[in-house]
């Protein structure tokens, strides 16, 4: 998982992957016009993509390659959010299912039993010990590491998921974890760092202090509609990883019983999406 958030945390890659889904970009200069990016920025950032495994070069053109094209429900589920959740929602484009017609976000469901998904009807179990990877290793700022011309439009969803810190208290909090104490014996990290980042979620509307209880930090609804990006984001990671034992983190799907393995389904027809079934259009 961290090594998920660190790579796709970011708001210039999603709007790399961005580009690549919805404007079949291709080159570097491409995402260079589009991005405003510095140069040396915009080629380290795909050299980290080729280097995972999400773009492939093939004769001066980067392609997206399988693990990459896996990556587009997270997108779907990025932009669904955004739609829902922020006021950027009039200058989105349109999600499309081609089949039906149906224009508007898709909802989660079960691959295991074909049912829709909602947080409330999953388990988020916590292994506490593989937490601790999460905070070692390379450390970046998502902050820094972002130009200021660069689409503006992850501004919101970055606060929740645009670093592995965030992302960390965010997937926490979505498991149940409420308070401060738990949240720093998962998590190992400075309590002024911790403190920080909890502070920023409240101020971001992804967290609030309950007046009964100034210790605790609960989700708020948009908060809790970040659950299906970190169904994706989990599932890829899986996905990405494949050797990597245990996970963590795991979605159980209650009504079922299986651990979760996310799809999309259109709300029109409600048959299960495919990523060359839909469209994004403005
Ligand atoms: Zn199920
Ligand atoms: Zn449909």
């Amino acid at each position: 998982m961290a090594a998920t958030f660190d790579l796709l945390g970011d708001r210039l890659t999603l709007t790399i992957l961005r580009l690549a889904f919805v404007e079949h970009a291709r080159r570097f200069n491409h995402w260079s016009e589009k991005t405003g990016a510095p140069p040396a920025v915009l080629t380290a950032r795909l050299a980290a993509l080729v280097d995972a495994g999400v773009l492939e070069r093939d004769s001066g053109e980067y392609r997206l390659t399988e693990l990459g094209l896996a990556t587009w429900e997270i997108l779907v589920c990025v932009w669904s959010w955004q739609r829902e959740w922020t006021a950027e929602w009039s200058v989105l484009p349109e999600f499309v299912h081609l089949d039906c017609g149906h224009r508007g976000p898709p909802v989660l469901m079960c691959r295991g039993c074909g049912r829709t998904v909602t947080p409330h009807d999953t388990d988020v179990e916590l292994d506490r010990d593989a937490l601790w990877h999460l905070t070692s290793g390379r450390r970046r700022s998502a902050r820094s590491a972002a130009p200021a011309q660069v689409d503006a439009r992850f501004d919101e969803i970055m606060e929740a998921i645009g670093d592995r810190w965030s992302a960390a208290v965010t997937g926490l909090a979505l498991a149940g974890v409420r308070r401060f104490s738990e949240f720093r014996a998962a998590l190992r990290m400075s309590p002024t760092t911790l403190t920080e980042r909890l502070t920023r979620l409240v101020e971001a509307g992804i967290l609030l202090r309950p007046e009964t209880d100034a210790r605790e930090y609960r989700l708020t609804p948009r908060g809790r509609a970040l659950f299906g990006v970190f169904a994706f984001l989990l599932a890829w990671s899986h996905h990405a990883h494949p050797l990597n034992p245990e996970p963590g983190l795991r979605i159980r799907h209650r009504e079922c019983g299986a651990v979760l393995l996310p799809a999309l389904r259109c709300r029109g027809c409600e048959a299960e999406l495919g990523r060359t079934e839909v469209r994004f259009e403005s």
